[in-house]
């Protein structure tokens, strides 16, 4: 399936990215009560509106205005994929033509949105083709918004998203001021509705901005991924570790879970015969005795041009049963959409290299 979404006016500035202070000013220069700017985040949030001029509540000369001021929103949808499992993949074009991924996984009565908060991604992850030319920029509100009203639109008229996933391109972490700014619209009950115990936050682990989270006194969930159980061998997978080391990570991830008392989870990517062996399943099981924790296994997803394999069934059986009988509580996350490109990062790349100049 192949979408196109209509075009969007880009020269105009989109609404779902301007401050809430400066709208209340633009309502409030033509004379217009506050509630105004309520409904139009309502018919934008929940009405699913893509247009002004459908906004039947409004005065027509208000439309108009908003019409000549603002796109309703800043993105469109450059390609819409639906694998046979219901799971959607859709390649947001930005106003820039810089574009970013991001997934509806559907288990009803639960749907979870997995969105992106940079376009690319500066952590290097070996496996990760999100990474694989940097980071371009950080995304605005706005743009982390609307990937989930874009998401939601997907979903059946009286559906909505249950979750919310910060694991698409960028480390969220290096980006959290708009994250923040678009989860706290995204929680709102004007909003998206979508509470914060209802959405994890992902990051390979920058410390401070672990501890800057868990002062908030949100109730996000934290998933740090580890994805080895030394410095020597994350180093290798997660170039950036070599400046902070597990130790520093591990210790905001428990300031984390103090502060909150939210279990924290930890990512851990199986590599085929890089850091799926007994010795490191032992060393992981080690390092997280005594803490609140979960892991979750991700079995390693081809990606064309890198070089790592998926682990074998008998080594992933291995490593679960040693991490289990140490008193760990583990899944493996399940394989969806996997024939539309669904690793995160694939889809962009491929569209990328089909556009780039022979
Ligand atoms: S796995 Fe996440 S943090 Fe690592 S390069 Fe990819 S997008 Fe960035």
């Amino acid at each position: 399936m192949d979408l196109l979404s209509p075009p969007v006016a880009r020269i105009l500035p989109a609404f779902l990215d301007q401050p809430a202070d400066a709208l209340r000013t633009w309502f409030a220069d033509r004379g217009q009560p506050a509630m105004r700017l309520k409904q139009v985040r309502r018919w934008l949030l929940d009405g699913r509106a893509e247009s002004f001029e459908g906004m039947s509540d409004l005065p027509k000369d208000l439309r108009a205005e908003l019409i000549g001021s603002f796109a309703p929103l800043g993105t469109r949808i450059d390609r819409h994929l639906q694998a046979s499992d219901d799971t959607h993949k859709l390649l947001v074009r930005l106003a820039d033509g810089k574009s970013v991924e991001c997934v509806l996984i559907q288990e009803p009565p639960r749907r979870t949105a997995c969105i992106s908060t940079q376009v690319g991604c500066g952590m290097g992850c070996v496996f990760c083709a999100s990474g694989l030319n940097g980071v371009v920029r950080n995304l605005t509100a706005g743009e982390i918004l609307e990937q989930l009203v874009r998401l939601r639109n997907l979903t059946p008229p009286d559906g909505r998203l249950s979750h919310v996933v910060v694991m698409g391109m960028g480390e969220p972490l290096a980006n959290l001021d708009s994250l923040l700014e678009a989860l706290e619209v995204a929680g709102h009950k004007d909003g998206l509705g979508i509470g914060a115990r209802h959405i994890t936050i992902s990051t390979v682990g920058l410390p401070v901005k672990i501890r800057r989270l868990a002062d908030l006194g949100k109730q996000y969930h934290l998933a740090v991924s580890l994805h080895a159980p030394n410095d020597l061998l994350r180093t290798r997978i997660v170039p950036t570790n070599d400046k902070t080391g597990i130790n520093e990570i591990l210790a905001a991830a428990d300031y984390f879970h103090e502060k909150t008392g939210r279990q924290v989870t930890y990512e851990y990517v199986l590599l085929g015969g890089l850091n799926d062996s007994p010795r490191e399943a032992r060393e992981l099981a080690t390092l997280l005795r005594g803490r609140k924790a979960h892991v979750n296994l991700i079995p390693f997803n081809d990606v064309e041009g890198l070089p790592y394999a998926r682990p074998t069934v008998e080594a992933q059986t291995a490593f679960i049963d040693t991490l289990r009988r140490a008193g760990l509580s583990v899944k493996v996350r399940k394989r969806k959409g996997s024939e539309i490109d669904a690793a995160c990062g694939q889809l962009r790349r491929k569209v990328e290299q089909e556009l780039a100049p022979a």
